[in-house]
C-alpha cells in the first residue's frame, strides 16, 4: 500500500510514518530527511538545498522529484511506502502521478493531518532528538527524564534542526498555506483524501490511520 501523509510542518507526519514503519512494515520516504542527509554529507544536492531550507522555502521541484523517484526504485519500497513531506505543491503532485504511472504503481490514500498554526509553532520550536539513536523529545510535552540525557540510549548528544526556530517555522507555515494547501482540493477531487484531526493524541491518530488502511485491505480482499 502506498500512502501520502499530508499536513503542515509539525503536524506529526514523521512520527506517524515511523509508527507505520514499525507496525506495518511500510517504508517512510521523507524528502526532508533525505535533504538533511545530503546537506550533512555536503553533496551537490545538499549545497543547493542548505540555504533554501534555512529560509523555510521549497527546494526546486526537479531536485526532490528526482530523489523520490530514485528512492521508490529501491527494493524496500516494494513493501509499500509512506510519503512524508512530498509532494509539497501541485507541480510535484503531477510529477508524482506521472512517475507512479510509469513505474506501474498506484497511490492508495492521501491522509491529511489538520493542526492549527499556533499549536504548530509551539510543537516545532520545542522539539529535539537524540543524535545517537534518533529518539524524539519535546521541551514541554516530552522532556528527557534526566535533563540532557537520552532515556533510550543514555547519549548526551541532543540535536535540534537548524530550521526549527520560530522565524523559520513561521516562514515554513506560510509556504505550506501558499504552496501545499492547494493539494487538498487536488486530491479531494480524485476521491482519495482522508482528513484527520492532527491535534488528537499520537496514539489516537495512529489508530485512525490504521482504520483507514485496514478498511482498504478488506476491500481489496
Ligand atoms: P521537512 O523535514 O519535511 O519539514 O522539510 C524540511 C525542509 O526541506 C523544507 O522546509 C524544505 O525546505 C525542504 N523540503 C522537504 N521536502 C520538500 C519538497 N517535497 N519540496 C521542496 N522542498 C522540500
Amino acid at each position: 500500500m502506498n500512502v501520502i501523509l499530508l499536513g503542515p510542518p509539525g503536524a506529526g507526519k514523521g512520527t506517524q510514518a515511523k509508527l507505520l514503519e514499525e507496525r506495518h512494515g511500510m517504508v517512510q520516504l521523507s524528502t526532508g530527511d533525505m535533504l538533511r542527509a545530503a546537506v550533512k554529507a555536503g553533496t551537490d544536492v545538499g549545497k543547493i538545498a542548505e540555504d533554501i531550507m534555512k529560509r523555510g522555502d521549497l527546494v526546486p521541484n526537479d531536485v526532490v522529484v528526482s530523489i523520490i523517484s530514485d528512492r521508490i526504485d529501491q527494493p524496500d519500497a516494494k513493501r509499500g511506502f509512506i510519503l512524508d513531506g512530498f509532494p509539497r505543491n501541485v507541480a510535484q503532485a503531477e510529477a508524482l502521478d506521472a512517475m507512479l504511472e510509469k513505474k506501474g504503481l498506484k497511490l492508495d490514500h492521501v491522509i491529511q493531518m489538520e493542526v492549527d498554526d499556533e499549536a504548530l509553532v509551539e510543537r516545532i520550536t520545542g522539539r529535539f532528538t537524540c543524535g545517537n539513536c534518533g529518539a524524539g523529545y519535546h521541551d514541554r510535552f516530552k522532556p528527557t527524564k534526566v535533563a540532557g540525557v537520552c532515556d533510550v540510549c543514555g547519549s548526551t548528544e541532543m540535536v535540534r534542526r537548524a530550521d526549527d526556530n520560530e522565524t523559520t517555522v513561521r516562514s515554513r507555515l506560510a509556504t505550506y498555506h501558499k504552496e501545499t494547501a492547494p493539494l487538498l482540493p487536488y486530491y479531494k477531487k480524485r476521491g482519495n483524501l482522508v482528513q484527520l484531526n492532527g491535534m488528537a493524541p499520537m496514539d489516537q491518530v495512529a489508530e485512525e490511520i490504521k482504520t483507514v488502511l485496514a478498511a482498504d485491505q478488506r476491500l481489496s480482499g
